[in-house]
């Protein structure tokens, strides 16, 4: 390996690190607007390092925009917390044991359970909602939990956030691409053409105006936030100096911010129609057939949530919860078939199956 190809490849290395984000394992990303609209991006939940998972943001150009959502972390149950740690992941806290404490953006709920929050600000409000619940009868505790699902499913305010997010990173986001094609492109072609020659020194020379221009974008973009972006002018020198922080200075910009991340399925307005609906079953299936689950049981907050929702978005029923197709029992939560005379999925906690109604198929 020349000199030249080894620094080529430092390069990539340093852009991929820079790509790696460690998020809280139940944050839900999304990037665009790219030419299929927006699409989501999940962290790697089954690697857990530090309280949260690695997520891999929209590496190759054209750069894109970066959101965040998140699914609902806490619900109120008759005589516990529900929390969802990750995908499938829940622990029940008794309200009586409920501590809320915020550390960083840690967020500790009693001696053995604790989140990584998105931010410390996020992480407060937590604490002081989670504090008020505990305090309140159940049925308050439920019509709390359904205003803040209602407020964290307008499918208005995410597109707009997405929207803005996208406008605020246009001009960061094509030097970035620009400077990609050069960095990894236009040197690399150069190089291998001309060897150390004064055209490579000039085409470097190309870059380092790139990244002074970008540098300057990232401090105009980010000063109506700019208290929430910590060592802001330093991360700005950085843009200016190293390569991969130029690379990546829309992300910094597109994903500052403190206000609340809405519910995923608030992106229906960013996501194609079939991939909003893929995600809406799911999370109906995971909502109202939860362990257990038989067809006498009443609605859980979530499900009940989720119902409203979806009414008031016009989705049927039979598009968020399609019927059985199979001739078998099969199980509303994960749709496994089973064989005749066997009523519970044991895979799902005991979910009653469901048997297709004669004529149906
Ligand atoms: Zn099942």
């Amino acid at each position: 390996m020349t000199d030249g190809q080894t620094l080529f490849a430092v390069f990539a290395l340093l852009y991929l690190a820079e790509c790696l984000r460690l998020v809280s394992s139940t944050t839900w990303m999304a990037a665009g607007p790219g030419g299929r609209g927006w699409t989501v991006i999940r962290p790697w939940s089954r690697l857990h390092v530090g309280g949260g998972s690695p997520l891999l943001l929209s590496a190759l150009p054209p750069m894109q925009a970066h959101v965040t959502a998140l699914p609902w972390l806490f619900v109120p149950e008759q005589d516990f917390l529900k929390v969802r740690l990750g995908d499938g992941m829940t622990a029940r806290i008794a309200w009586d044991r409920l501590g809320p404490r915020v550390e960083g953006a840690g967020l500790h709920l009693d001696p053995g359970t604790h989140l990584r929050m998105p931010s410390e600000a996020l992480a407060e409000i937590w604490r002081r909602r989670l504090a008020e619940w505990r305090e309140l009868p159940a049925d308050e505790r439920r019509a709390a939990f359904l205003k803040h699902a209602r407020a964290s499913l307008d499918t208005k305010a995410a597109a707009r956030t997405a929207a803005d997010a996208a406008q605020r990173t246009r001009m960061p986001r094509i030097i970035a691409t620009t400077h990609f094609i050069w960095c990894f492109g236009v040197i690399s072609a150069a190089y291998h053409r001309f060897g150390d020659s004064l055209v490579v020194l000039a085409s470097a020379g190309v870059l380092f105006l790139l990244q002074i221009a970008q540098a300057w974008l990232f401090l105009r973009a980010t000063l109506p936030v700019k208290s929430l972006i910590p060592h802001r002018r330093w991360r700005a020198l950085g843009i200016a100096l190293l390569p991969q922080l130029a690379m990546r200075a829309a992300d910094a910009i597109s994903l500052a911010g403190n206000e609340e991340p809405p519910h995923p399925l608030a992106w229906r307005g960013l996501l194609g129609g079939e991939s909003w609906l893929r995600h809406a079953r799911r999370f109906w299936r995971e909502t109202r057939y939860h362990p257990g689950w038989t067809r006498d049981n009443s609605l859980t907050p979530e499900a009940e949530a989720l119902k409203a929702f979806f009414c008031l978005e016009g989705v049927v029923g039979s598009d968020y919860d399609p019927p059985p197709g199979a001739k078998l029992p099969v199980c509303p939560r994960c749709n496994a078939e089973y064989q005749t005379g066997i009523t519970l999925c044991k895979d799902c906690g005991g979910v009653e199956l469901r048997t297709p109604m004669p004529g149906s198929v």
